[in-house]
């Protein structure tokens, strides 16, 4: 008994000391990076994005029209605003609106990156509603107001300032690189980058890496870190959706049989949300963890060095709120349910759709038989809708030189922030691209609290001056860090 309770003792302090060991050699990634020259951006910046505000380039739906003189008059702004962009850089249009910029670097033999934006913005919804109109372009000497401002015009905008102004400095890229601006992102970006990165894809161009929006610097966002956290996209989660549909006798209300097509489909769409599918950390997560963790308080850390011992635990805390349950599972959400016409008959059909979003490792197959197990019902007809299955994204890796520029960017321009990789929830235009790089990061200089991302596709968005202008500062240096 004794004997017991000493190797008990013993194992405790051997495993205390593995905990503490393990949370010792937990070191820091973010490295220290000095920028020599501090770059201030001035002049008609930001002007020239409030101009960009003012034309409403909205995507509806697929199927619906857009105002083609929005796009034509946003267009011709653009190659009227930067002059050297569009007479040093080679130009194409792809499907009349989407663009793409070569800029020819000194050495051919490198593969080129790609810096991409989109233009097209989601409808502001009621104009009345917004404090400052949603295509004024407003500036109230802190922000300029209006649709597109941190999605994604910003983006473009702050590409273009920086690119137009390395050209009047003279500068001269060593590697090719390619800007690459969508119109059509928020209806599935078929038309634009998809078109573009097939273009590239016959033309055999082989790319170092390709930069995207999708995450940003991000304030009060991560829990248990003060400091803001600059977040770059390594993934983004795949979708599908599946519907649900039976049909059975229906009759008159006063002598129901026990079950209808309709309490079938509810009995089907309550097993799909008692019955979610496991959670885990995929690759994405574990590199977030790995750059953050060590950013944090100590008993935080010794959990998150950990792994090994407290993995239940941290997927509890995880999977405890609804943003960190997306970062670790296929989520599962009935978006419709239909069945029924009258108070006093029993439907013959009714059909539900359910919506996943699913993590990296997994797929829509096997969304869909965790699907079929799950309703185990012979009289419900599953069947995805084909048109919109997103796989998700591949994962890049982090120890390519585009993470690493990218990286090294951020500290240099956002020094105050911690850097790691993570999970996108959202679709961005780059996941077009997978098939001609495996390195796309998702990180677009905006700074954004939790608040902020109410605005994106919401009301009153809306962005700071001085962190657009840091914007410009960001992809200038960016440009300059590619050199060898
Ligand atoms: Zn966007």
């Amino acid at each position: 008994m004794k004997k017991l309770f000493q190797f008990l003792i013993w194992l405790i302090v051997i495993m205390i000391v593995a905990l503490i060991v393990r949370t010792l050699l937990f070191k820091s990634q973010q490295g220290s990076y000095i920028l020599q020259e501090q770059i201030i951006s001035e002049g008609e910046s930001v002007k020239n994005l409030s101009e960009a505000i003012g034309f409403p380039t909205v995507s509806y739906s697929i199927d619906s029209s857009i105002d083609t003189a929005a796009f034509e008059g946003y267009l011709n702004f653009i190659f009227h605003k930067y002059p050297l962009v569009n007479e040093r850089l080679e130009r194409e249009i792809f499907n009349h609106f989407s663009l793409l910029y070569k800029w020819r670097g000194r050495d051919t033999s490198l593969n080129p990156v790609v810096l991409m934006a989109h233009y097209d913005v989601v409808p502001a919804g009621d104009n009345q509603e917004w404090e400052r109109g949603p295509f004024s372009g407003y500036n109230d000497g802190t922000y300029i107001w209006g649709r597109g401002t941190l999605d994604d015009k910003a983006s473009m905008i702050s590409i273009l300032e920086a690119v137009e102004r390395l050209l009047r400095e003279g500068f001269v890229p060593e590697r090719t690189i390619y800007l690459s601006f969508g119109h059509d992102k928020e209806i599935s970006g078929e038309r634009g980058a998809r078109t573009i990165a097939s273009s590239l894809k016959k033309r055999d161009v082989k790319v170092e890496f390709v930069l995207d929006e999708g995450m940003a610097v991000t304030y009060g966002m991560v829990p248990m870190i003060k400091k803001p956290v600059a977040l770059i996209g390594t993934s983004e989660k795949g979708y599908v959706s599946v519907r649900l549909s039976c049909s059975l006798p229906g009759g008159h209300s006063s002598t129901p049989e026990r079950e209808s097509a309709l309490t079938v489909i509810a009995r089907a769409v309550t097993r799909l949300n008692e019955n979610q599918i496991k959670p885990q950390l995929s690759g994405p997560v574990e590199d977030f963890i790995r750059y953050v963790g060590p950013e944090m308080p100590f008993y935080a850390k010794v959990i998150f060095a950990n792994r090994w011992l407290f993995k239940s635990l941290l997927l509890k805390v995880y999977t405890g709120s609804a943003s960190g349950n997306a970062l670790v599972r296929t989520t599962t959400a009935p978006t419709i349910i239909k069945s029924g016409i009258k108070d006093n008959v029993i439907p013959v059909t009714a059909e539900a759709v359910v919506n996943f979003r699913i993590l990296p490792g997994e797929n829509s197959g096997s969304v869909i038989e965790h699907v079929k197990k799950t309703i185990k019902d012979s009289r419900v007809v599953i069947e995805p809708l084909r048109d919109f299955i997103n796989e998700p994204a591949p994962v890049s890796p982090v120890d390519t030189k585009g993470f690493m520029a990218v990286f090294r960017t951020i500290r240099q321009i956002y020094p105050e922030a911690v850097v790691a990789p993570t999970l996108t929830l959202s679709a961005s235009d780059s996941r077009h691209f997978s098939e001609i790089t495996r390195n796309i990061y998702r990180f677009a200089p905006i700074m954004v609290t939790s608040e902020d991302m109410t605005r994106i596709h919401g009301l009153n968005e809306r962005i700071k001056a001085e962190d657009f202008l840091r914007g410009i500062n960001f992809y200038y240096q960016l440009i300059k860090n590619l050199q060898q």
